[in-house]
């Protein structure tokens, strides 16, 4: 349990958590733009290491092409890194993609309870069927500015569909696909997240955080509506 430090602002770290596809980005970018909330999303963090060809980007490329999860200590480390320099003048920050395992976890609760001790953690579920993340997986792609990477639908008439065919609303970059949207790679995912999931909730839930369980299988204002009140924002 951390304790309460007087000299320290209270801090609330949001996470979601759901499969590969289950929305947790696009929910995570809404919470930024409509809340403030920074976002961190450890595939991007990823994602970004090896467009730049980083030592990093190089030991992890395989790892994320095959849809197998990147060391704990590495992810955990960049985790850190940004919340020191993302926390100071926040108070609420939302996760997309981490923890994802009972190590990170473990190593999320430990770093907290020494550097921000009086943070509250908010787990948020989007449930979304097996079947609706594969279909959105194989429609989906990304942008190609890895500073942007927002991700978009190929499927005609969905409301993430890009304004021009190919191309960001955002920043121009050309779309392209995830080297990790495949089947194969995907299988991985959905397998690796689901053998995860309730270790990982067992040692979140250690301090008494309520999940809030939400219905991803609908438009993304709907989950973004619902979540709000359950956090009562
Ligand atoms: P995502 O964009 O969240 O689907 O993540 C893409 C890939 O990045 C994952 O399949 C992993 O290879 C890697 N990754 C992202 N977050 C984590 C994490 N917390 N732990 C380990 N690997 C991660």
């Amino acid at each position: 349990m951390r304790s309460a430090v007087d000299n320290q602002a209270s801090k609330r770290i949001v996470i979601l958590l759901g499969l590969p596809g289950s929305g947790k980005g696009t929910l995570a970018s809404l919470c930024t733009r409509e809340l403030g909330w920074p976002q961190l999303s450890t595939g991007d963090l990823c994602r970004r290491h090896i467009a730049q060809g980083t030592e990093v980007g190089k030991s992890i490329d395989f790892a994320i092409k095959s849809g197998k999860l990147v060391s704990d200590s590495i992810i955990s480390n960049m985790v850190f890194d940004w919340l020191i320099a993302s926390f100071a003048g926040v108070d609420t920050v939302v996760f997309d993609g981490f923890p994802r395992t009972a190590e990170q976890a473990q190593l999320l609760n430990d770093f907290l309870t020494s550097k921000f001790p009086i943070c509250k953690l908010e787990l948020v579920k989007l449930e979304v069927p097996d079947q609706v993340v594969r279909n959105r997986i194989a429609n989906r792609l990304i942008c190609g500015n890895r500073d942007c990477q927002a991700g978009y639908s190929q499927v005609a008439g969905s409301s993430f569909c890009s304004k021009v065919a190919n191309q960001c609303d955002r920043c121009g970059g050309v779309l392209k696909k995830r080297s990790d949207d495949n089947d194969l790679a995907l299988d991985t995912r959905l397998k690796t997240y689901a053998e995860h999931e309730q270790r990982l909730l067992d040692i979140l839930k250690v301090d008494d955080n309520e999940i809030v369980v939400l219905n991803g299988n609908r438009s993304i204002e709907e989950v973004f509506a619902e979540m709000k009140d359950a956090l009562g924002v």
